[in-house]
């Protein structure tokens, strides 16, 4: 009997009420791991898409499952295992809002679904540009979207987004179980500093030293009581065991990830090629001193040929004060997603990580000193020179000086603190790796019940 190969595109579940895209892939993963005629090539891959889309609930998490399947028969009963339990679980975290959309690809991930899956991570996608592609791939595509199609952009591309090479990152989640959800999360924090002390490196943002809290855990009402982020399955399995938890737990998994890689990042040659909704890295200068607004927030003028407005917010705290000893001639490249503009502003770019490549000569000018008595003279009228109020000294054969201030920024790479982090942002001591994934590594299990 010969192996079917299926890729199953999960998004658009989330619900107030305590679901998430994640929880229901693993309640799926975890049916399908138990079945003889199933076979997994990958880890569940978690992949977060553009951040700055504007209907995201949280951080914009689509899931693709890769599985082997032994003949046609265990393909129907997996599309109909996998139906059934996305109605169960919408039912039961309903949200009306919502669009829950699964794609099944039969087959082998063609390349142009693969640059489709590359663009959702830094733009805005269209749903008929979506469509399109499921038109495309023809019958070895089928679509179960009960209640519209918007998800679809997003199970399609998690499908896309295969990340075989370059740079990637795994995260064991825990589950809380149904009647846990929504209540405080009963875990032990300074187990999950020893964690971080004892996993540095190999982990990922798990606390923040600055505002005394735990990254791990999450805050709202999903389902999800920790999730350890690092740079192999066995990294975030050892951390995971080191966090002592006080309430029960109803599953672990491990998935692959490009979180905290950056790879919503698009690289442009210029700002005239950015537009709303696009996340970015671009070089300029900048054209403005970065100026206070209403609300704490902080605005200046990027340029190259074409111009526009970078902001730090309020939340951003002391990346704002870096932000502000930025000076006009300064060339940066600036990180971050651009927002639209309204009435009020025009496109913003939102900004994530700033590095200084080049910094302007700061000056003041001052009167000049008296080179009678040696202080600072002041002036004596317009056109009528300086005079010394110590000494009555008087000038108009002196000018004013001009004096280079130094500046207190460097020629490197700044970030905010780490609790305004999104999941895909890399902080700035996570290198990015060259990795190669084949399905060989794959540990199993990577989903079960504790
Ligand atoms: P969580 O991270 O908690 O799973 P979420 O932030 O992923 O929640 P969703 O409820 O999944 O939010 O909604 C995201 C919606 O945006 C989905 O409908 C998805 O299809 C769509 N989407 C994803 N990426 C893009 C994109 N690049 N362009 C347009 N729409 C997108």
């Amino acid at each position: 009997m010969s192996w079917i190969r299926l890729h199953i595109g999960l998004d658009d579940v989330d619900s107030p009420l305590g679901g998430c895209t994640t929880h229901l892939a693993v309640r799926i993963a975890y049916k399908l791991s138990q079945r003889s005629d199933v076979e997994f090539t990958d880890y569940p891959n978690l992949i977060r898409l553009n951040p700055a889309v504007p209907w995201k609930t949280r951080g914009n998490g689509a899931v693709a499952l890769r599985i082997l399947l032994r003949g046609e028969a265990a393909l129907d009963d997996v599309v109909g295992l996998v139906e059934s339990e996305v109605e169960e679980y919408i039912a039961e975290y309903a949200n009306p809002k919502h669009q829950p959309s699964i794609v099944f690809l039969e087959g082998d991930v063609p390349e142009y679904l693969g640059a489709y899956g590359g663009k959702a991570l830094y733009d805005f996608i269209p749903l008929d540009y979506a469509l399109r592609i499921v038109g495309k791939l023809g019958g070895a595509v089928k679509v179960y979207a009960p209640r519209g199609k918007r998800g679809v952009i997003g199970s399609l591309a998690a499908i896309g987004n295969q990340m075989l090479s370059g740079d990637y990152t795994y995260e064991l989640i825990a589950y809380r179980t149904r009647e846990y959800i929504g209540k405080p999360r009963m875990v032990d924090e300074d187990s999950i500093v020893e964690m971080d002390e004892a996993t540095r490196g190999r982990t990922i943002l798990n606390y923040d030293y600055e505002s005394g809290r735990p990254l791990v855990i999450p805050r709202g009402p999903d389902p999800v009581l920790y999730g350890v982020r690092g740079e192999t399955p066995l990294d975030v399995i050892e951390a995971s065991k080191l966090i002592r938890v006080l309430e029960p737990i109803e599953y672990m998994a491990v998935f692959r990830t490009n979180q905290h890689t950056d790879s919503h990042l698009k690289p442009v040659g210029s700002i005239c090629d950015v537009h709303p909704y696009m996340c970015v890295r671009l070089t300029g200068v900048v054209a403005s001193k970065p100026r206070r607004i209403q609300g704490g927030h902080l605005v200046f003028k990027l340029c190259d040929d074409c111009c526009i407005d970078v902001a730090v917010y309020e939340p951003t705290k002391h990346f704002r004060d870096v932000v502000g000893e930025l000076e006009p001639g300064d060339r940066v490249e600036a990180m971050g997603c651009v927002r639209p503009g309204s009435r009020t502003h025009g496109a913003t770019l939102n900004l994530e990580k700033i590095c200084v490549k080049e910094l302007s000569k700061k000056t003041i000018t001052r009167n000049p000193l008296c080179p009678v008595c040696g202080r600072r003279m002041e002036s004596a009228g317009r056109g009528k020179g300086f005079k010394c109020r110590h000494c009555g000294f008087r000038t108009t054969e002196l000018g004013k000086e001009t004096i280079e201030v130094p500046r207190r920024l460097g020629k490197e790479c700044y970030q905010p603190p780490f609790h305004v982090f999104k999941h895909v942002m890399r902080p700035l001591d996570r290198m990015p790796r060259g990795k190669v994934f084949t399905p060989s590594e794959l540990i199993q299990p990577f989903v079960w019940k504790p």
